[in-house]
Order: C-alpha cells, then sequence, then structure tokens
C-alpha cells in the first residue's frame, strides 16, 4: 500500500489493567507502540466501577513517559460534586486531554446521578474549568444502540458538540459508507468538529462479535461468515483482519478522515502492523 503524502494522526486506547502482571505487560505493549508517535493515548474508565482508579494510574504512568495522555471520564451514576472533585484531581495531575462520556451503568447498579447525558458532562466541564481540558467526545456513525432513532442519536450528538466538544471519535465500524454519512449529516448540521474513525483490529472472532453485540457495531455479514468459516484457526483470522482493516482505513484516509483512534485492546501487533502497511509507522 503507498504511503500517503501526510501523515495522519493516530491516537491509541487501552483499558486499565487489573493485575500487576497486566501493568507490567501494558507497559511494555505501551513502549512498542510509541514507535507510532501518537497524538496521544487514552484509558478506558469503567462506569461506576472498580476501573476507575486503575485509569487514573495508567493516565500517570503514560504522561511520566512524556506522551500525551487522556482518561476517559463518564458521568453515569456520578453526582456534580464527585466529578468536580475528580476534575481537581486530573488538573493536579498535569492532565490537559479527556474523553467525556456518559457511559453504561453496571447492571444492578442505582439511577442515572445527576448527569444524564454526555452533553451535561461536557457542559459542566466547561463550566467549572473553561479551556483547561481538551474534550473529545463518543460518535456512532451506525446509531447509538439506546437511541429513539437515527436523528434523534445526531441531535443529541450536535447538543454535545455545541455543549464545548472540541472532538469525535467514532464507535468502531467496518461500513466507511456508514463514517462518510455520519460526516455529511455532521456537517449539514453546521457542525466543524474533526471526527476521528475509531479502528478496531480484528484479532480474536469470538471476542468481536460479544463486544459487537453489546456497543452495536455491525459486522458486515460477509465479514462474520468468513470469520465464522475460519473457526480456531487464529492466524487466517488474524491474517483477514490486517486485510480487512488495512483496506478500511485506507479508503478512510483517502476520502479524507481526519484522524485514526485504534482500540489497542492492550497489544502492540495488529495496530502496529496496520500503521506499517499504512506507512503510518515511523
Ligand atoms: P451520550 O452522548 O449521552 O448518548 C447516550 C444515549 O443518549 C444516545 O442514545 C443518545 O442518542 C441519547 N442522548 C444523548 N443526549 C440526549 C438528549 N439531550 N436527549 C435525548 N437523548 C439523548 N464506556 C465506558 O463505560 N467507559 C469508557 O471508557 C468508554 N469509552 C468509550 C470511548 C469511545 C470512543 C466510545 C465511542 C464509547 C465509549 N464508551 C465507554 C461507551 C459509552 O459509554 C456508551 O456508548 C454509552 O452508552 C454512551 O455514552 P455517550 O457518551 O456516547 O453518551
Amino acid at each position: 500500500m503507498t504511503p500517503s503524502p501526510h501523515r495522519l494522526p493516530v491516537s491509541l486506547e487501552f483499558f486499565p489493567p487489573k493485575t500487576p502482571d497486566g501493568v507490567d505487560k501494558l507497559a511494555a505493549v505501551r513502549q512498542k507502540l510509541y514507535a507510532l508517535q501518537p497524538a496521544y493515548c487514552s484509558v478506558t474508565y469503567g462506569a461506576g466501577g472498580s476501573t476507575q482508579d486503575g485509569t487514573l494510574q495508567a493516565v500517570r504512568a503514560i504522561l511520566a513517559e512524556g506522551h500525551d495522555a487522556a482518561p476517559h471520564f463518564s458521568c453515569i451514576g456520578a453526582s456534580q460534586d464527585s466529578i468536580r472533585e475528580k476534575l481537581q484531581q486530573f488538573r493536579q495531575d498535569g492532565i490537559r486531554r479527556l474523553v467525556a462520556l456518559r457511559g453504561d451503568l453496571p447492571s444492578g447498579y442505582g439511577g442515572f446521578g445527576e448527569f444524564r447525558h454526555a452533553s451535561d458532562l461536557v457542559a459542566f466541564i466547561r463550566a467549572e474549568t473553561g479551556d483547561h481540558f481538551h474534550i473529545e467526545v463518543a460518535a456512532y456513525p451506525e446509531t447509538h444502540p439506546q437511541a429513539r432513532s437515527p436523528e434523534a442519536d445526531l441531535q443529541a450528538f450536535a447538543t454535545k458538540v455545541r455543549a464545548g466538544a472540541d472532538v469525535a471519535i467514532t464507535q468502531y465500524f467496518y461500513n466507511a459508507d456508514a463514517y462518510f454519512r455520519f460526516v455529511d449529516d455532521v456537517r449539514r448540521m453546521g457542525l466543524d468538529i474533526p471526527v476521528i474513525a475509531g479502528i478496531m483490529p480484528i484479532t480474536n472472532s469470538t471476542q468481536l462479535m460479544r463486544f459487537s453485540d453489546t456497543c452495536g457495531a455491525e459486522i458486515p455479514r460477509w465479514i462474520r461468515s468468513r470469520l465464522q468459516a475460519f473457526g480456531d484457526d487464529r492466524d487466517s483470522i488474524q491474517a483477514f483482519g490486517l486485510d480487512v482493516v488495512t483496506q478500511l482505513c485506507d479508503r478512510l484516509r483517502r476520502e479524507g478522515a481526519p484522524g485514526f483512534h485504534f482500540y489497542t485492546m492492550n497489544q502492540a501487533t495488529a495496530t502496529t502492523e496496520i500503521c506499517r502497511r499504512l506507512g503510518l509507522a515511523a
């Protein structure tokens, strides 16, 4: 594949490891991935769950390694006081970038709390901290699974952007047309926010099917049936996944996507290889 004349920004997403061994493994993965010169790395956040300290620890480690880092920050179930306290903590840690989300409540958890939508969180962050934070928000080219309708979802997205978001990162998708249609719709609404394409490498078909069923990302039938036909043949799954995702990224880049956000799943190999094929690796 021919390298692009311009180098698109790449950001990398990690999840907080649950064990000391996982922390060491992630540190080694990060060292490999830093060769891609990421614009920043983000670390997910368990809404109402137990991984919130892990998020901050991983973000601190990335900052200490000399790279920009953004905690994901969800508001579901939170109070204004608890959000204010965390914003203060982020500032003390030198954090300048946040991925602001509503989040999903773990089952059995109480009500929404004082924030109903991600737009409420974005507005609160702006009211409390002005322009201190660069704010990224989530976007859903294939429509958020709980949305009343695609149109209602777009309106909700516009509200979130107008509340003060700087950049949007999409849920992962394998259908480039859905992404381009979403960007057209957003532009028609007068929003000029960059919409970074969220990219999920394909390395494990069972895990991918499970995630996609939960988050509403569609696996096109031709990809699903090819993956099913490979059964337990991991080498074939990985080889196919690299081809599919590299071709997706290549088209997205040719047709104007402003950057890629890789859902690395705390693994270096697939993201590195896709970037190498695209000519994005340093
Ligand atoms: P919102 O923008 O609030 O949207 C949620 C739903 O409410 C949508 O259906 C929307 O249409 C509707 N809605 C929004 N505003 C309004 C309104 N004003 N009126 C009516 N309806 C409205 N989850 C985690 O728990 N931790 C993470 O770290 C995490 N990271 C993510 C990173 C990315 C890039 C993405 C794309 C998703 C991530 N998620 C994460 C998942 C996310 O939390 C869920 O998709 C969640 O269900 C919605 O979060 P949101 O910020 O998009 O919410």
